[in-house]
């Protein structure tokens, strides 16, 4: 049974003059404990499919369905993980950020949303930093938070834009590795993008290779926003 189903999406930028396909017709099915990679050179429509998993861009064709339900907005049954790790609150700690995160959706209140984070940060190994301040951390640390603070809700999914980008390639490499170990360990199902082919091996379950569409990209607008 599919946890998601992407079913003939297309997705499209209008701006003033022009209509961009960002994504056109795609589908696939995202299975309970997927490691599901989206794979593909830069402007092939990644980050907008992904966004629209997380449902922040609503397709122009094609329907999403988280666990047989049509996705309309976003919510805290898919939480996304970004590329930067300047996501975290800085007046905050470690711990508090995560549990933030926790009493802010209403997935957890008090002590019971401590416990969660602190198993969480626990996963990441970010134990003995959980009273830290995100600014004495480096930047895989911080990224170690913002991953744990999106599994600490434990979604259905975890929706992952090149998480591992902006980190050094040893950071990187660890981080991989443990994660992996966990997510194995745990049956965490996850929607990967990334344009690293040796990533997406490493990482992915299965593997879907998105190309763009040149010919289907733009279309010219007239006047009244319309194609021409
Ligand atoms: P990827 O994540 O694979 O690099 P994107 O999803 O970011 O690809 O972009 C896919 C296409 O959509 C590209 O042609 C890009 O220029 C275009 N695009 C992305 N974001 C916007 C936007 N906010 N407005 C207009 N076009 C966009
Ligand atoms: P590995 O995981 O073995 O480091 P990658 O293909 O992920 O292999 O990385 C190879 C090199 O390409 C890295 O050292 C890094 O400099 C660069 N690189 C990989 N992925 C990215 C990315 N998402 N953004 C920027 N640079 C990257």
């Amino acid at each position: 049974e599919a946890l998601l189903e992407v079913d003939g999406v297309t997705l499209q930028y209008k701006t003033p003059h022009h209509l961009i396909t960002a994504t056109y017709r795609v589908s696939f099915d995202v299975l309970p404990g997927d490691r599901f990679v989206l794979l593909g050179p830069s402007g092939c429509g990644k980050s907008t499919l992904l966004k629209a998993v997380g449902g922040y861009m609503p397709p122009t064709e094609g329907e999403i369905r988280l666990k047989g339900r049509t996705v309309t907005g976003p919510g805290p049954d898919r939480m996304m993980v970004f590329q930067e790790f300047d996501q975290l609150l800085p007046w905050k700690t470690v711990k508090q950020n995560v549990v933030f995160a926790l009493e802010a959706s209403g997935r957890l209140m008090g002590r019971a949303a401590e416990e969660r984070a602190m198993a969480y940060i626990d996963k990441v190994n970010l134990t003995k930093f959980a009273d830290s301040y995100p600014h004495m951390l480096s930047g895989g640390m911080k990224q170690r938070v913002a991953i744990a603070r999106g599994m600490a809700m434990e979604p259905d999914i975890l929706l992952m834009d090149e998480p591992f980008a902006a980190l050094d390639a040893l950071t990187r490499r660890k981080m991989q590795d443990e994660l992996l170990m966990l997510w194995e360990e745990t049956r965490f199902t996850v929607l990967f993008v990334t344009h690293s082919i040796p990533e997406a091996i490493k990482i992915g379950s299965r593997i879907l290779l998105l190309s763009p569409h040149p010919g289907e990209v733009k279309a010219e607008l007239n006047s009244a926003g319309t194609p021409a």
